[in-house]
């Protein structure tokens, strides 16, 4: 077991983690409210998460993943009342949706997605316990938790007493104690769904879910919450004063991790901006890895730049360009480039793996400089430069590597390509078949730059056919034709193919 350290935002430094059971993690992250489809800053959120799962897992911890689903709130009534759905039929149909769109950039499944809809009875019943225990109190429009009654209010987010009194909304005929009390339980109103409980029908209010299904998934004390930066406040802030006022103080989360903001060329992410991209249109545009690589290239608490600009399309209408993510789509293509030609090299038809024995020393050092690197608060970029290095070292033996003893040779390539797939593993990438990424890719390509594979496949048809008759002037003209289409031709082993000339951007 390594010695992970990680920053926990509530002591606002860099601590060891100690797990509650060594060798085993319960891990707790907010997650989506499901009433439209999803978009990159959803699935900014749950690769950050997915890969410190990820990570934890390669490390050699056993997670217990737990990412619940806020399936009954405001938006998704009104939505639901735009439409004429069920409410919760609604959240469902798009909790799918969000998963396949979060499959796309090989975010894993939690070990439990626990939704509001089924964990009323385990709501009701946390609410009960804070009113007898006088930390929360009923009115005519809910039951309301007493900031008043937790002194430690405020640890997380550092908002002051004075401030939070300031900043919350004063609510015309609110008969709350105070300004800051929150709402656990509201009473129905008419449309909306509601569920039976001993302060008359009515449904959650937002935070109290997390205490709720923690408990219920994880028990009342946990290793690891995390969310997105802004639900520290007044989300995670509430969540604790709703646990340690149930199950008293010491409990709930045991470390706090929050991930960075998304942004586009310094402004946030926002429909008013016109950067809120769907997880389609990204899938769609460069492919769902190349968001996963972006993503992995940075740390997970650093603020991230985006770049993109719309720009005409080849029928002349505007078409987005993703400058950030194409970049990240080439380095892509450049590591599946590399093990395609680690797996040619090193295949048995072609004299094999070397099979066991000594490698070149700096062929051996990648897992060892993962771990290291990932033990020190998730440190993808760090892991990414070792995967680069990698890969560098591999071609380098691929073209020069002729003077080495072959064995050495072999093996020190089959381990190169082994490790990379290995770590590829921990942060969600590589993970897909070099011929299946590139073909893929390649297609994109196609379609976004309106090349016709009918006329590139007539004129290698072509080609091939004057090489044949010897007419090398005619065969060289080809492939400039080729090259004016934007293709470019590659005389492997295996025949001649062809991949999509890459822009100079
Ligand atoms: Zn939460």
């Amino acid at each position: 077991m390594s010695s992970l350290r990680l920053h926990d935002s509530l002591r606002r430094t860099k601590v060891p983690f100690e797990p509650m059971v060594p060798g085993k993690v319960g891990m707790y992250v907010c997650g989506p409210t499901p009433y439209a489809p999803a978009h990159i800053g959803h699935a900014y959120s749950a690769i950050a998460f997915d890969t410190i799962r990820r990570a934890l897992t390669f490390l050699g911890y056993e997670v217990r993943y737990v990412r619940n689903v806020t399936d009954v709130d405001d938006k998704i009534i009104k939505r639901a009342h735009e439409t004429g759905e069920d409410p919760v039929a609604l959240a469902a149909r798009f909790t799918t949706a969000y998963n396949e769109d979060m499959a796309r950039f090989a975010v894993q499944p939690p070990t439990v997605e626990p939704k509001v809809s089924t964990h009323i009875a385990e709501i009701v019943a946390i609410v009960e316990k804070l009113v007898a225990a006088g930390k929360a109190y009923a009115l005519d429009d809910g039951v309301y938790y007493s900031v008043d009654s937790f002194p430690a209010y405020g640890q997380l987010s550092g908002v002051t007493r004075d401030e939070l009194r300031e900043g919350a909304r004063v609510e015309v005929d609110s008969k709350k104690r105070d300004p800051a009390d929150f709402a656990l339980w509201k009473t129905a109103k008419p449309g909306e769904p509601s569920w039976d409980s001993p302060w008359g029908k009515g449904r959650p209010g937002w935070h109290i879910e997390c205490s709720a299904m923690t408990t219920t998934h994880l028990g009342p004390t946990f290793d690891l919450h995390g969310g997105g930066k802004d639900l520290i406040f007044p989300h995670h802030e509430n969540e604790i004063a709703q646990s340690q006022g149930a199950y008293g103080e010491g409990t709930f989360a045991r470390y706090w991790l929050h991930n960075g903001f998304l942004n586009f060329e310094g402004e946030k992410m926002a429909k008013s901006v016109g950067n809120v991209f769907g997880c389609d249109q990204i899938a769609d545009a460069v492919g769902g890895e190349a968001l996963r690589f972006f993503c992995v290239s940075h740390h997970y608490r650093s603020p991230v730049e985006f770049t993109t600009q719309a720009v005409p399309g080849p029928d002349g209408k505007p078409v987005m360009r993703f400058y950030s993510l194409e970049a990240a789509d080439r380095r892509l293509a450049y590591f599946y480039e590399t093990l395609a030609r680690i797996d040619a090299f090193t295949s048995a038809k072609s004299g094999g793996d070397g099979g066991d024995g000594a490698v070149l020393p700096e062929t051996e050092i990648l897992l060892t400089a993962a771990v290291a690197a990932l033990s020190d608060d998730f440190n993808s970029p760090v892991v990414m430069a070792d995967l680069g290095e990698a890969a560098r070292i591999a071609n380098k033996l691929l073209d020069e590597g002729k003077g080495i003893d072959k064995g050495v040779r072999r093996r020190s390539l089959a381990r190169l390509g082994r490790d990379l797939r290995t770590v590829g593993v921990a942060l969600g990438i590589l993970g897909s078949a070099p011929a299946d990424f590139l073909a893929a890719r390649r297609a994109r390509q196609v379609k976004s730059l309106g090349i016709d594979t009918a006329q590139v496949a007539a004129l290698m048809v072509e080609r091939t056919t004057a090489r044949a008759a010897k007419d090398f002037a005619r065969a060289d003209a080809i492939r400039g034709e080729l090259a004016a289409l934007g293709v470019e031709l590659l005389d492997t082993p295996g025949g001649t193919d062809w991949r999509v000339l890459e822009a100079s951007s």
